[in-house]
């Protein structure tokens, strides 16, 4: 059997971390809240259940945090305007704008107006190019969520061959340095639409972080045994989430994720961190 990367159980001892943190600080202790702001546009049900989890992180550690709904008819300008105004409110500490945004609006423009300091998400281009550049940055949520995870269950990762599944901004791209990164040494390769058979370098991986939003991407048959497989990816199949990763991965894994409900509950866990980090660094 393999052993299973408890992401609700981890994210629970990430969040009394966090509390702890927070309470024995100058801020808190002086009377003051992190406080979180989110911006839903339009009314997607999967975002504003994703955002309703944010704050009641938020009420659970004793954190602030407002939710502003807009109609998905606003313009961009309206909406930059917004932000505007958010990022020069003391009483904000960290903005979230959730995505997707619709069509009209350039999500790029978007996450470029946010105040870096107050960039949560940790995807502004100031925050991932000081990451690059080895700098203290609000790192990404879901990357961290899924080193974090590796971290706790001690997947060996120095000189292991680690392959992701997926180059998008939310998790491949940034992930991939993370873990290239000096005090983690993977060998790191990312696979993508563009490769025309994952298979070869999948048997090869020590570990599989699959992050492309296609069901049942890895299937046991892909897997050496023994290795690790980390599903982030979530598609949707006749209106049922799909994972990543097929059940059948659980076979073969040394050590595997959950089907769903893992890297999310640590991503928000991450999320909690960093408005910790926004709000102690802004006072
Ligand atoms: P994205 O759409 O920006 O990128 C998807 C990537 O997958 C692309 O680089 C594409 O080339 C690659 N890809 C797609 N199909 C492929 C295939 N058949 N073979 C090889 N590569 C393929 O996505 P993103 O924003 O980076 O998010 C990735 C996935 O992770 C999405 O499904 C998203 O819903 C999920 N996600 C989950 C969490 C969580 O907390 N669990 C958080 C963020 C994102």
């Amino acid at each position: 059997m393999p052993v299973i990367l408890d992401g609700d159980a981890t994210a629970a001892a990430w969040r009394a971390r966090i509390k702890a943190r927070a309470d024995e600080s100058a801020f808190v202790r002086a009377g003051h809240r992190p406080c979180l702001v989110t911006v839903l546009v339009g009314d997607d049900e999967a975002s504003r259940a994703y955002v309703s989890r944010k704050h009641q992180d938020c009420e659970a550690l004793g954190f602030a945090s407002r939710q502003i709904d807009l109609p998905a008819s606003i313009s961009q300008a309206d909406l930059l305007a917004l932000i505007d105004i958010l990022n020069r409110d003391a009483a904000c500490h960290g903005l979230i704008v959730q995505l997707p945004l619709p069509a009209h609006i350039d999500a790029g423009a978007v996450i470029e107006v946010i105040s870096p300091d107050k960039d949560v998400d940790g995807l502004h281009p100031l925050n991932l190019g000081r990451m690059l550049a080895g700098q203290p940055a609000l790192r990404p949520c879901t990357p961290s969520a899924i080193l974090a995870l590796l971290r706790e269950y001690d997947v060996p990762l120095a000189g292991r061959r680690v392959a992701i599944i997926g180059r998008g901004l939310l998790v491949g791209r940034p992930l991939a340095m993370m873990l290239a990164d000096r005090d983690v040494d993977a060998v790191v390769t990312v696979l993508h639409r563009g490769v025309a058979d994952l298979t070869p370098m999948l048997r090869d991986s020590d570990v599989i972080i699959a992050a492309a939003g296609q069901p049942d991407l890895v299937r046991a048959e892909v897997v050496r045994p023994g290795a690790c497989v980390v599903g982030v990816g979530i598609s949707y199949v006749d209106g049922q989430m799909v994972s990543d990763i097929a059940e059948d991965v659980a076979q073969v894994a040394g050590w595997v994720t959950p089907r769903h409900g893992s890297v999310g509950p640590m991503t928000r866990a991450m999320l909690m961190r960093n408005l910790l980090n926004a709000a102690l660094s802004q006072t």
